[in-house]
């Protein structure tokens, strides 16, 4: 295997990234959000989550840029004291000797923005609103190279696929080699991933976002009818959909934009793009374009996603096609 220490690296890297994420979930206090510029939510858990796979990368990989989604500014600032401390403690219980300059330099470590040969993309926590209210969340992390997704890892603490008892678990995949889950806890090997094999619409199950606000379930419930899908979409949080695709839980993901300015970043999708691909399905924007990773931190030659199991792909693309 081509990236095998870099596998290694982040299944260990997202699955203590996720321990934080469910210790500060587990404990009375990390889980107050503060709002970010662009009015999103950020947690305690999410610094922490950062700090501890960018130290990982940041060791294993000195040369490697790492794209990742938050930054240390606002931790800097006077007033995020209490924040401060509260992350130190989180990260310290898994790097006991780690200073405050040490964590918010870590954090850090992700902000690279430019576009280089190679390099990671991170989002710490995927679907903090899902974190906080107790949905879907997951770590994710990926490594581009030549514009090219080739690894990915999806760390889900609250996704059980089927046949598992309880939720916890690692999805991923190397490109050409195939998706992998993997015990969240022990990092043993589950078995191959393979999206579902319905050929029929109305068997078919379609999952979208929690949020009205990151994609539009009005047309998705258009398109879902027109194409023949006769149930109700899913809807959860985060990367976990294409988790779900990948391990046939559902069969399409529907990413339509609410917006004409918004556009997709890579840490939203790097992972699930290549896990999907690699479990046999199929993804694109909702134009049918492949999604390109080659332009720095924003997908900005893409517009909406559709991530498929494959037989209904084109059919979903010539209705939105017709239909937006
Ligand atoms: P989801 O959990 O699938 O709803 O997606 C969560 C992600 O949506 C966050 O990580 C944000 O980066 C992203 N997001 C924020 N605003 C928008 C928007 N207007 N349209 C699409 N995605 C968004
Ligand atoms: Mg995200």
């Amino acid at each position: 295997m081509l990236y095998q220490l870099e596998m290694q690296v982040a299944l260990e890297a997202v699955r203590e990234a996720a321990q934080l994420c469910m210790s500060v979930r587990g404990a009375s206090s990390g889980l107050e959000s503060v709002e970010k510029a662009d009015a999103s939510p950020v947690t305690t858990a999410d610094f922490g989550s950062q700090a501890l796979v960018c130290r990982r990368l940041r060791d294993a990989f000195r040369e490697d840029g790492v794209i990742a989604e938050e930054s240390a500014s606002m931790l800097r600032r006077a007033e995020a004291a209490g924040t401060r401390e509260r992350l130190l403690e989180a990260v310290r219980r898994h790097q006991p000797r780690a200073t405050a300059s040490d964590v918010l330099g870590w954090i850090d470590v992700g902000t690279d923005r430019g576009v280089s040969s190679r390099h990671w993309t991170l989002d710490p926590i995927d679907g903090t609103k899902g974190f906080i209210r107790g949905g879907q969340y997951v770590v994710a992390l990926a490594l581009i190279v030549e514009g090219e997704v080739v690894l990915g890892a999806l760390a889900c603490p609250n996704l059980a696929l089927p046949g598992m008892g309880s939720p916890g678990v690692i999805v991923a995949a190397q490109r050409g080699e195939g998706a992998w889950q993997y015990d969240l806890q022990t990092l043993e090997s589950n078995g191959r991933l393979a999206v579902g094999r319905s050929q029929h619409a109305a068997a078919m199950r379609f999952c979208e976002s929690v949020e009205s606000g990151h994609s539009a379930h009005d047309v998705s419930a258009r398109i879902a009818t027109d194409v023949g899908i006769r149930g109700n979409a899913v809807r959860m949080d985060s990367q976990a959909k294409y988790a779900a695709v990948a391990a046939g839980m559902a069969d399409i993901y529907l990413r339509l934009p609410v917006s004409d300015t918004y556009v997709e970043n890579i840490w939203d999708h790097a992972a699930g793009c290549v896990i999907v691909e690699e479990a046999g399905g199929r993804v694109t924007d909702m134009h049918g374009r492949p999604l390109d990773f080659s332009r720095g931190a924003a997908l900005s030659r893409n517009e909406g996603i559709v991530a498929s199991h494959g037989p209904i792909h084109d059919r979903l693309i010539e209705s939105i096609r017709t239909q937006v």
